[in-house]
């Protein structure tokens, strides 16, 4: 990996008063609760975050994260290929009256440790995107009418697909 690694922990409040810019790839095997979603943990989010403080003297966090996973496709259940995009978009806040005193652009960002996980964060962001429903734009289940209908040689054998051929065999 020659890509530089995000730090696991950080310092929200601290990073934000330095103007701190992250960078960095965490693979997808270290996000356990988003891995579980997907059909393997093969790959890597790569995300970009810049901390600082806005005009209105608010803590914030903002940037992106972004992965291709597979997911399985719940119409033919073969793996469909996923580009994930989180945006990040965070004020950062003590406790949850702070957090509606944010300005509706910002999502609160809860801070009352002194260091938080980022791993932790990014992740959340990204579950936040999975489709509930992950399906191929173009999803065409083959034993329907593709593959099963093809002449097999094989046509003394009981085949459910024969009554769906005969079917389609009268319309015409
Ligand atoms: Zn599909």
């Amino acid at each position: 990996m020659l890509k530089p690694s995000l730090p696991t922990t950080i310092d929200s409040r601290q990073a934000a008063d330095q103007g701190r810019i992250l960078g960095g790839d965490i693979m997808l095997l270290k996000l356990e609760r988003l891995s579980g979603y997907l059909v393997d943990s093969d790959g890597a989010v790569n995300v970009s975050m810049t901390f600082g403080v806005d005009e209105e003297r608010i803590r914030y966090v903002k940037g992106c994260a972004n992965a291709t996973v597979r997911m399985l496709c719940q119409r033919c259940l073969e793996p469909v290929t996923l580009e994930l995009e989180a945006e990040i978009n965070l004020g950062i806040v003590a406790d949850d009256e702070a957090a509606k005193q944010l300005p509706r652009h910002y999502d609160p960002y809860i801070v009352n440790e002194p260091r938080q996980d980022l791993y932790q964060l990014v992740e959340e962001e990204l579950v936040l995107t999975l489709p509930l429903i992950a399906q191929h734009q173009d999803c065409v289940v083959k034993t329907e009418y593709g593959e099963a209908a093809e002449p097999s040689g094989d046509n003394d054998r009981k085949n459910p697909f024969n009554v769906l051929a005969q079917f389609k065999a009268n319309k015409h």
